[in-house]
């Protein structure tokens, strides 16, 4: 199969940022993705509230195509109240973030998994509206990472993930009426966890953690060696590879695959102009998704009819359905022909760039 055309997909995790950032990395959101989950750790203000959520939307659509669909998220943090949720939900919101404190991009405001329990009567709300079936959802999304112990010790990148599933789990038993949706799923132990979960409750993957291995990540002492490849939660070894793109190909519902593109200007990502500053997590995928995510499909799936069936359901079906949103009408078509992404766009590197990729969206 050298040409195929499948359902538009979503985009249930992404970052668009704020003013310049926004205007040059939307036209390739807009272009592949119906409906984009727009996640709000923004610099230098984070989405907080129902008005945030307003302003950061109209930004949006005055930079987007008509027809674009962002779908508004808020962040949680000390700040959060039920009034404010409630507010942000009447807005339109219809994701509420949990980032650790200081565990990804503009995540300091945030609050640690330790002091989540304070946040249950916001939780509880979201719940409400979930259990609400005249009312359209709202997800409680998850970045299932803990960098430090309860000593206040940073935990090494590698070990984060893990070390964050005894609260994921905690969560899942406190919560049976919450949607919750455990984000970027990098190693084989969460993704089991995940699979053992209720249906309330799904986990998303990125292709960059199919691909990307720590090695080319990170030295043995566990400090960045190539910014380029650098995003949260890191690479992992091969095994937990190998449990992400059987599982993102295995036509199990309760896993989305996602682009998490979370660009940042070149001075943050290459080591030689960080001068000792710690170099920004997250990689500009949007531009590489699809040729990258129907790579993988076509690899792993011999039969290219069922690869391309299970590469629809899986970045245009599952998501949706579990949003109880109906499936996109539009459509895109991938070619088999081989192209080699630009290093940088507008002074924002491009994930793989310089590489040569299989498939391009025609
Ligand atoms: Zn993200």
């Amino acid at each position: 199969m050298n040409t195929f055309t499948i359902r538009k997909p979503d985009n249930p995790h992404g970052h668009l940022r704020l003013g310049f950032m926004m205007q040059r990395v939307l036209p390739f959101a807009d272009r592949i993705f119906s409906r984009y989950v727009v996640m709000g750790n923004t610099f230098p203000r984070l989405i907080e509230t129902g008005e945030d959520v307003d302003v950061y939307r109209r930004n949006i659509m005055a930079c987007a195509m008509p027809g674009f669909c962002p779908v508004m998220s808020i962040m949680l943090t000390e700040r959060t109240t039920s009034e404010i949720l409630r507010e942000a939900y009447d807005a339109g919101a219809r994701y509420v973030k949990f980032i650790g404190k200081g565990v990804s991009t503009n995540s300091d405001e945030g609050i640690s998994f330790f002091g989540l329990k304070k946040k249950y009567p916001v939780l509880r709300e979201v719940e409400k509206i979930c259990l609400d079936t005249k009312k359209e959802d709202m997800i409680f999304s998850v970045h299932p990472e803990l960098n430090e112990n309860s000593k206040g010790e940073r935990i090494p990148y590698i070990y984060r993930e893990e070390a964050s599933l005894p609260f994921c789990r905690q969560l899942v038993e406190d919560f049976p009426g919450l949607k919750i949706i455990f984000e970027h799923l990098s190693t084989r132990e969460m993704i089991e966890f995940v699979k053992s979960t209720p249906p309330n409750v799904a986990g998303t993957l990125t292709p960059m953690s199919a691909i990307v291995a720590y090695e080319e990540v990170c030295n043995e002492a566990g400090e960045v060696i190539n910014p380029l490849k650098f995003f949260k939660p890191v690479a992992k070894r091969i095994d937990d590879m190998i449990a992400v793109r059987e599982t993102m190909v295995s036509g199990n519902p309760k896993f989305f695959v996602i682009p998490d593109s979370a660009p940042h200007e070149m001075h943050k990502k290459q080591l030689h102009l960080l001068k000792g500053k710690k170099p920004a997590a997250g990689v500009f995928s949007d531009p590489v998704f699809m040729p990258l995510v129907t790579d993988i499909f076509f690899s792993e799936i011999s039969d290219s009819e069922l690869a391309r069936q299970r590469l629809e359901d899986a970045t245009s079906r599952f998501w949706a359905e579990f949003m109880r949103l109906p499936l996109n009408i539009e459509t895109i078509t991938l070619k088999r022909e081989e192209w080699t992404v630009p290093f940088e766009y507008g002074g924002i590197p491009i994930f793989m760039g310089g590489q040569t990729l299989n498939w391009q969206v025609v």
